[in-house]
């Protein structure tokens, strides 16, 4: 048996974080910066449908070693699903006609949530919402965060509950890429298709499977076995998912902001034993 403080000799791999090019509170170096001081060896930045957060991440430092990556949204049977693609050459035809189709899509739909606010007697949302994501990746996040700061909800759970969630008004799902689509533009960009957070949508377990089966068949690769915000059972049932389908395990804290304990730099990420990692065929 391995003595307990051998464990710490593994590397601290994070395939799946967040910086401001997206909905996260860091910048990347300030990403880089924490994840190196909390212990982290290996670095996957996947900010939601970009890649700018990734390609400004220094690299000089010799901790932690970063990953390319990004995070696109999909839709499956009405239901939003997150796909990330991990180890891609972000200088690719594909990567650049992939992140450019999903701007337009993240454009047009942030519109129709400021119309759909407008129609629930939420006006100006847009306009406002758009100042506060400077780079103009205007995420449901931005939306909450106008929400809180206009009055409307008290805090960006409410603002999800009330208004951006599942069924709500905010909730615009029909703009994105399709699944194949997006398999297509990470395999092609010679990355590895990851579908991310299975626990985290709403569906039973015969349609999570189901959802697994169509991801495989469109050519996905791997999901993502350990997240935050979920307990060992569901790690043990995704993990046996998993190897039943053959496909590769990744492993990622969702780090969004510091302050969030179920996610934050540094989890312990460990995959169990007989999951094959996705890092193992670069
Ligand atoms: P979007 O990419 O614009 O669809 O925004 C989705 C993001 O919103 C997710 O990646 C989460 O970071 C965040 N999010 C989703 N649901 C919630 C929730 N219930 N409470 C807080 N944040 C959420
Ligand atoms: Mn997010
Ligand atoms: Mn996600
Ligand atoms: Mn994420």
């Amino acid at each position: 048996m391995l003595h307990p403080h051998l464990c710490r000799l593994l590397p601290l791999i994070d395939l799946h974080t967040h910086t401001d090019a997206s909905d996260g509170r860091l910048s990347p170096a300030e990403l880089v910066h924490a994840a190196g001081e909390a212990g982290v060896d290996v670095l996957a930045i996947t900010d939601h449908d970009t890649i700018a957060g990734v390609l400004a991440a220094p690299r000089a430092g010799r901790t932690p070693a970063i990953v390319t990556g990004v995070e696109f949204s999909t839709t499956w049977n009405g239901i939003g699903v997150h796909v990330l693609g991990l180890n891609i050459d972000t200088a690719s035809d594909a990567i650049a006609a992939g992140t450019a189709f999903q701007r337009t899509a993240r454009e047009r739909r942030a519109v129709r949530i400021g119309e759909r606010l407008a129609r629930a007697g939420i006006p100006d949302a847009f306009d406002r919402t758009s100042a506060l994501a400077a780079n103009g990746n205007v995420s449901r996040v931005h939306f909450a965060q106008f929400l809180v700061e206009a009055g409307y909800v008290k805090d960006r759970a409410q603002a999800f509950k009330r208004y951006l969630g599942a069924g709500k008004a905010g909730d615009v799902r029909d703009t994105w890429a399709a699944l194949p689509l997006i398999i297509g533009w990470i395999r092609d960009a010679g990355g590895s298709p990851v579908l991310a957070h299975p626990m985290k949508y709403r569906l039973t377990r015969t349609k999570r499977t189901a959802l697994v089966d169509d991801f495989a068949a469109a050519g996905g690769t791997a999901m993502e076995i350990v997240s935050g915000r979920q307990d060992a059972a569901q790690t043990r049932a995704l993990a046996d998912l998993c190897t039943s389908r053959n496909l590769l395990a990744s492993a990622g804290s969702d780090f969004h902001r510091p302050g969030e304990p179920w996610a934050r730099l540094g989890m312990p990420l460990a995959l169990p034993r007989e999951c094959r990692p996705v890092w193992d065929a670069w």
